[in-house]
């Protein structure tokens, strides 16, 4: 197995990353003129002149006591997809490495490599939607640097195999990325045990789903101190703004509600599913860990544009391979719930 720093690209192992104000003086002080920001304050009620910690540690602090994962293993993005493509960019020289993904799975993966302009090698999940371990493991080769793994997965919203995970980290050769966007729903444990066993694995969580904060796009990576020195490295200096940082902070103090919100959801995911069973319309409704459900019916395409001209939007996924006849349903409030009950059942 490659040692981590033999899998990170030269020109990000030799780069002086950028040195900003705030890293270059670290002690108290009451006047601050180092920066050029205004020193007038800003036209708001609140004050947002001053560049926010490039570092966000106050909530990492606070995100350490929670997770169980010290802070100094922890990168903060703007939304987990800030992680991915950063990843890339530690990683994966473009027009020479590669990554595997396992479809169908987020499409962040494949569009932050093409962006980067880094192969993308495929290998389908299998029928019941987990890993193929061995075809995976053959499918890399000395430039493959990276395997994402999805776990609950999206679009298809199971779990994967935790047994099969870990025998994935310890044999392949690179960085395995596991996606637990929808964790706070899942029956099974998170992964992030695993960091202390391994120091190939990067756990991404986000605080745009179940903690309701997509519009203020906090993610999570974590990961042993030497991806983390890196991330920090290639990180846009400020990357995690001021209010969000503070929004972040003050919803870890409000776990309850999103517990109850957590709760809630999956009791409604249920309530979902029974009902649609009862629909002549639905073929199959796959078992869901996550705050969404995929639904297979006689006539995707129709069925959506049904709901559509009913104002209620949901995913057709049905021209992605495995899910064909699929339709992806967030797990709405019990009204709406209600709504998508009682207008599939006059279809
Ligand atoms: C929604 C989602 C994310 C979240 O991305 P953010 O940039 O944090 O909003 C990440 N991964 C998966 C699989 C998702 O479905």
């Amino acid at each position: 197995m490659r040692e981590i720093e033999e899998l990170v690209r030269p020109n990000i192992k030799a780069l002086k990353p950028y040195s900003s104000a705030r890293d270059e003086f670290k002690g108290t002080a009451t006047v601050f003129l180092d920066a050029n920001e205004n020193s007038y304050g800003s036209p708001l009620s609140t004050a947002y002149n001053r560049y926010p910690d490039p570092l966000q540690i106050d909530l990492k602090e606070k995100l350490s006591r929670i997770k169980g994962v010290p802070a100094g293993n922890m990168f903060i993005g703007n939304g987990s997809d800030e992680a991915i493509d950063i990843l890339f960019r530690i990683f994966c020289e473009p027009r020479v490495d590669n990554v595997i993904i396992c479809p169908p799975t987020y499409g962040m993966y494949e569009v932050s490599a093409n962006i980067n302009d880094v192969e993308v090698r495929k290998i389908n999940l299998t029928a019941n939607y987990q890993l193929n371990g061995e075809a995976i493991l053959q499918a890399a080769d000395s430039n493959t640097k990276m395997l994402f793994i999805c776990s609950p997965n999206n679009p298809t919203g199971n779990a994967i195999n935790a047994a099969e995970v870990e025998a994935l980290v310890q044999h392949f050769d690179g960085i395995v990325v596991i996606d637990e966007a929808y964790i706070n729903y899942s029956k099974q444990p998170s992964f992030i045990n695993l960091l202390t066993k391994y120091p190939n694995v990067v756990i991404l969580q986000t605080f745009s789903k179940a903690w309701g904060m997509a519009a203020l796009r906090v993610g999570m990576a974590f990961a042993g101190d030497i991806i983390i020195k890196y991330f920090n490295k290639v990180k846009p200096p400020y990357n995690v703004n001021l209010s969000s940082q503070q929004q972040a902070i003050e919803a870890l103090d409000n776990i309850e509600w999103v517990n109850t919100q957590i709760k809630e959801t999956v009791s409604e995911r249920q309530r979902l599913v029974d009902a649609l069973r009862e629909l002549t319309i639905v073929n199959k409704i796959y078992p869901s860990d996550a705050n969404f459900i995929l639904v297979k019916v006689v006539d995707a395409k129709a069925i959506y544009d049904y709901l559509a001209q009913r104002g209620i939007v949901v995913r057709d996924r049905s021209r992605v391979e495995l899910c064909e006849g699929c339709l992806r349903i967030t797990i709405g409030t019990p009204e709406e719930n209600d709504i998508v009950i009682q207008t599939l059942a006059k279809y």
